[in-house]
């Protein structure tokens, strides 16, 4: 997996995606991310990439020549299957099935703008998809560029420890996780649920998995809403009935009632 973002702010970019975990997957060639400043393809002697808005109105907006130029480069320097997003808050909010067809290609470009955006006329030319973060607005591309950067690389085979460490996460399968404890088992006061200090696997399985259930229910009903248990078996009967049996429980400790 090749990421290769534009952006006016290429030192900031790399010195978050250099640490940690993406720092190492880069080491061991698993990834390669690079950070290609716009500024460098401008032909005026400043290195302005912006202008006034045709229009008018407040702020700048960043031309699409230089980034024409600086998408051109790159694109010409990469292999295989290339996408090109354009982070903006006018685009499809991301989420982490964005994540898991978006490391199907070999190769991302990920544009950041600035000001008050960038010239619509490149987004038509050069850009496959606009991807935003939320439902708000930030200075620049960069965050969110390097968090759609960020979710993806870490899909990649070989970067986790392995496969379990993101299909057990919040949302690979439209559920949030169960809640987890480390050492020590008690701490100011609060002590880790009894079950998970049993070392009986099936039973911590089968508690978490009630808990993953129980929170999206209770904080993302519109998640919940998509779940399909099995339930043919007996076994999946008893799991379901013993769902429905503690729900009342488990709101009531959360503080909430039906
Ligand atoms: N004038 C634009 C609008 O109202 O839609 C906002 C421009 S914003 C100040 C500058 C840049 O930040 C955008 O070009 C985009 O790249 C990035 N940006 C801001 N909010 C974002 C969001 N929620 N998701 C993705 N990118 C965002």
């Amino acid at each position: 997996m090749q990421i290769e973002f534009m952006t006016l702010f290429p030192d900031s970019v790399m010195a978050m995606m250099d640490e940690s975990i993406l720092g190492r997957a880069q080491k061991k060639g698993l990834i390669s991310i690079r950070a290609h400043q716009i500024r460098d393809y401008t032909t005026n002697k400043q290195n302005q990439v912006d202008d006034y808005p045709y229009g008018g109105g407040r702020g700048a907006v960043m031309q699409a020549d230089p980034l024409y130029r600086c998408w051109e480069h790159v694109k010409s320097e990469c292999q295989g299957t290339v996408r090109t997003v354009y982070l903006s808050p006018c685009g499809k909010t991301f989420t982490q099935a964005d994540a898991k067809r978006l490391r199907e290609y070999d190769t991302l470009i990920l544009v950041c703008g600035h000001y008050e955006g960038i010239d619509e006329r490149f987004i038509e030319e050069c850009v496959d998809e606009e991807i935003s973060l939320g439902d708000f607005v930030l200075t620049g591309g960069e965050i969110p560029a390097m968090a759609v950067a960020d979710a993806v690389c870490r899909l990649v085979p070989g970067v986790l420890g392995d496969e379990e460490c993101f299909t057990e996460e919040s949302h690979w399968d439209g559920l949030l996780e169960h809640p987890q404890y480390s050492r020590p088992e008690e701490w100011h006061g609060r002590k880790v649920p009894a079950v998970l200090l049993s070392g009986n696997h099936g039973l911590v399985a089968r508690w978490r998995k009630k808990q993953s259930l129980f929170r999206t229910r209770l904080r993302r009903p519109d998640l919940y809403e998509k779940v399909v248990l099995p339930s043919k078996t007996k076994a999946e009967k008893k799991f379901i009935a013993e769902l429905d049996a503690e729900w009342p429980e488990y709101l009531e400790a959360h503080g909430k009632k039906e």
